[in-house]
């Protein structure tokens, strides 16, 4: 370089520089478009929805009706009527909810799986009442008519469906909405309206074909279900929690009444002073439910849902509101997840208040349709 002229060394730099200049500029350009293009993609990918693929998936609620359960007939003025479903039915239809709805088809439960609960005589009773036109069950007060064997081998199917889409991840959760209703139906007797108990027999399912270990039974009907805690009360696979007015129909669901034998501490009964409200129940229900179940870590949770505590109801003597119910069912929904899985099916039992009991059960239909 020392050999150089100072013009031949400042001729060479400049069209060195100049080249390097060009070079400079044109790695500017490419880098500039590089980026403006990436930049450009992002943008476009953003405004495009995105495919199928890469949405989570978001399952329906599955609701389990038939027309033929309007065909159990219990008379005039009888308050379990037809017209409850109806009422039902009518307001979901009109209502706009956070995810789709499924009405699944359902068959009639199975007399292998009715026997898995009620014992085969009892069976054979209410087979030949129902044929021999019987209007009265005769182990309790159940109103009869020709069309109730259907519908209640039906609602029991209904529950079995249920669970069944659940396990097979078809639907997020499922509510029955049937009748005759079936929690103060024993093994052996039927009472209280009921006939068949349909989520005493859906668990049951649960545990025969899925393999189900450990189910909570969540029962918040003003009344205690007498029939599901006779039936489980001394399994320690099934955990019966109930939720009840105190002092009314039928007599039971006291909490020194906690099971026997095996099932000792798997029956918890919380009664309620009447006229209490929302607040007082889900207190009771948080204080007593929430730490019994970090025990238990159910697999599965089968809520018998009845709605005869809402305040207007003119059997039930407690205060809830539809808004109360909704609390509930997300506290049931954050029990799933926590430890089910997700997994939840509600059997509507009481409720007779017609628009009480069609606000509440849509109000628990929305807390479980919202992920
Ligand atoms: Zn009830």
């Amino acid at each position: 370089m020392g050999s150089l002229s100072s013009d031949k060394l400042n001729n060479i730099s400049s069209q060195q520089i100049s080249r390097i200049k060009t070079r400079d500029s044109r790695m500017k350009r490419n880098l500039i478009s590089f980026f403006t293009g990436l930049l450009l993609m992002n943008f476009s990918q953003s405004e495009l929805p995105p495919s199928k693929a890469q949405l989570p998936q978001k399952l329906p609620v599955g609701i389990f009706y038939s027309d033929l359960f309007l065909n159990h007939d219990t008379g005039i003025n009888h308050p379990e009527s037809p017209d409850r479903l109806r009422a039902i039915v009518k307001t979901i239809k009109n209502s706009s909810l956070h995810s789709p709805l499924l009405w699944p088809p359902f068959s009639e439960a199975t007399p292998a799986q009715i026997t898995r609960v009620h014992t085969p005589a009892y069976f054979q009773l209410i087979q030949k009442e129902i044929g021999e036109g019987k209007k009265l069950l005769s182990t309790g007060d159940t109103v009869l008519s020709p069309g109730t064997l259907t519908a209640a081998l039906l609602a029991s199917g209904a529950g079995i469906e249920a669970c069944d889409l659940v396990m097979k991840r078809k639907i997020s959760s499922g509510f029955c909405l049937v009748r005759p209703p079936g929690h103060h139906a024993t093994t052996s007797r039927g009472m209280g309206f009921c006939l068949l108990n349909h989520i005493a027999i859906a668990a049951r399912d649960l545990q025969a074909r899925h393999g189900i270990k450990k189910i909570l039974i969540i029962d918040f009907d003003v009344h205690h279900g007498n029939g599901t805690q006779d039936i489980f009360y001394s399994d320690a696979s099934v955990f019966y929690y109930s939720i009840h007015q105190q002092g009314i129909y039928p007599g039971t669901g006291h909490p020194r009444e906690t099971g026997e034998g095996k099932g000792k501490g798997f029956t918890l009964n919380i009664e309620l002073p009447a006229g209490s409200t929302d607040a007082e129940a889900f207190a009771a229900f948080q204080n007593s439910l929430i730490p019994a179940m970090k025990q238990f870590k159910p697999e599965f949770i089968l809520i018998s849902a009845g709605f005869d505590a809402h305040h207007a109801d003119p059997i039930g003597g407690l205060a809830y509101t539809p808004q109360g119910y909704a609390a509930f069912t997300q506290e049931i929904q954050k029990l799933a997840k926590e430890y089910s899985h997700g997994r939840t099916v509600f059997m509507l039992e009481g409720g007779y208040g017609l628009p009480g009991l069609a606000a509440s059960v849509l109000e628990v239909i929305k807390a479980i349709s919202t992920p």
